[in-house]
């Protein structure tokens, strides 16, 4: 919270359709998120307000850079745990000590499992691997084949997004109003967000457009052109020289037709400039989230963006990884509580019977055996599954439909669909599911 901002205001603009000489934008949608947060009521309000003792109540609702909330998290961890991270490690293979490679699934006798580092180290044993490692995820092809291969390179959507970053260019700012402006053949979206407690905000510019190369995701016949990259690494962009990254994203502001007077200076103030091509990777897999390694209770889990990545038009890949996180978090705590004695059976709520090792009443279950880790990871999964895979499609669907279609082709309908999605509620109540937390 500290190291965020508060983020106030959501709004969708268009040129205002009247005169296409005028530079004014019409306000399609706007979104008070304090507000819409605390009338939401229910799970929705609960999730999303934190109330002190003095019974104020805090919506808590941030943008802060991607950097910064690395930051938090690793300087917030405990101090027995820092000094065992390491980073720049690339996983390169899985290795299961003494164990008989004949079946993939049933690996015998060993105790715990290595990680093989691409610099020729090794770590462990490990008795569970937590495969957080982004769109390209080793774990999940290890889950999926037996093997780290390349990862999954889900499929090319046919949108881009190049965005341009301005450090300190928020200045002091304590508040975000995040704008979306829609264009012809994409959109642009500006806001601040937080660096961190007592740092000067950030300020960036994103340009969403199709590429021309590509009705949708697939590639137009006459072209003999490669896809745009995933950009997993989040490398900047150094193909270009910083003048001609500025002139490029200017440019697109001009022919998308967007606001020059709010994207415009960003782009022209910018010191970091990103390019990467949006895939889909799809959220049905029949290997699930999680494999057993060995035969003494070795497995391999997968969160965040290797479980489920997502397209970003809602803004959720990193709150969703942070969920995962939470509730993976609290079924090894159970875990650990089950194997170090410290569990016993909850008692039985009143007006219970006893069905076969877990009491029933009308409306909930309580288990009175410890659980194994087989099944606390799997309620781990079937309890991030459904909201993570909804938001993938509401995502994809939405970044196609804000980008306006080739040459601004639906770009009216987009508007309007806009204005009546506001007007009757659902652009909130897509904005707030997604947001709620799902724990
Ligand atoms: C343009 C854009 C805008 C976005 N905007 C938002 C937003 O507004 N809000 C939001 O919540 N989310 C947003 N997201 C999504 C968000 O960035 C991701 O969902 C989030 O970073 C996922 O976190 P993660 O830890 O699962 O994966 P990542 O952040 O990708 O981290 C994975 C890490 O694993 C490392 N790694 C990869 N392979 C290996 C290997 N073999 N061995 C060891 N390490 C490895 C990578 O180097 C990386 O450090 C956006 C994404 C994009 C592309």
């Amino acid at each position: 919270m500290e190291a965020g901002i508060p983020t106030k205001k959501v709004q969708s603009r268009a040129k205002a359709w009247k005169d296409p000489s005028s530079t004014t934008f019409d306000t399609l949608l706007q979104l008070d998120i304090e507000d819409l947060v605390k009338n939401a009521g229910g799970a929705v309000t609960d999730g999303l307000v934190s109330n002190d003792d003095d019974g104020k109540a805090t919506v808590m609702w941030y943008s802060i850079m991607r950097g910064a909330l690395q930051d938090v998290l690793v300087d917030n961890l405990p101090s027995s745990c820092i000094n065992k991270v390491q980073f720049d490690k690339k996983l390169q293979d899985i290795i299961i000590p003494s164990s008989s490679q004949d079946d993939d699934d049933e690996k015998k006798e060993t105790g715990g499992v290595m990680c093989k580092f691409s610099d020729g180290t090794t770590s462990g044993p490990f008795d569970l691997i937590i495969g957080c490692d982004g769109i390209k995820s080793s774990v999940k092809d290890y889950i999926e084949t037996g093997k780290v291969q390349n990862g999954d390179s889900g499929i090319y959507s046919g949108i881009r997004i190049k965005f341009a970053v301005e450090d300190d260019g928020g200045d002091d700012a304590t508040s975000a109003d995040l704008t979306q402006y829609f264009g012809d053949g994409g959109y642009g979206l500006s806001s601040v967000y937080g660096n961190g407690k007592n740092k000067k905000s950030s300020k960036c510019a994103f340009l969403i457009s199709l590429d021309d190369n590509y009705i949708g995701p697939f590639k137009k016949k006459e072209k003999n052109v490669e896809s745009a990259d995933e950009n997993i690494a989040w490398t900047q962009d150094v193909r270009k020289e910083l003048e001609e990254g500025k002139t490029d994203m200017l440019n697109q502001v001009r022919s998308c037709d967007l606001p020059d007077f709010d994207l415009g200076p960003t782009i022209t103030n910018a010191s970091r400039f990103f390019e990467l091509g949006v895939y889909f990777h799809n959220p049905f897999t029949l290997k699930g989230w999680s494999k057993k390694l060995s035969d003494d209770g070795t497995w391999a889990v997968l969160a965040g963006d290797a479980a489920h990545a997502m397209p970003p038009f809602l803004g959720q890949g990193a709150n969703q990884a942070l969920q995962d996180a939470y509730v993976l978090a609290s079924k090894i705590c159970e875990n650990n509580d089950i194997a170090q004695g410290r569990w016993s059976p909850p008692p039985p709520p009143a007006s219970s019977a006893v069905v076969s090792g877990s009491v029933e009443n009308d409306d909930e279950k309580v288990e009175q055996q410890p659980k194994s880790l087989k099944v606390l990871l799997k309620e781990y999964e079937n309890r991030r599954w459904f909201p993570t895979a909804s938001i993938t499609v509401k995502s994809a669907l939405i970044g196609y439909l804000e980008t306006g279609g080739v040459n601004g082709f639906y770009s009216k309908f987009r508007d309007v669909f806009f204005r009546t999605l506001g007007f009757i509620g659902v652009a909130q109540r897509v904005l707030l599911d997604a947001a709620a937390p799902k724990l």
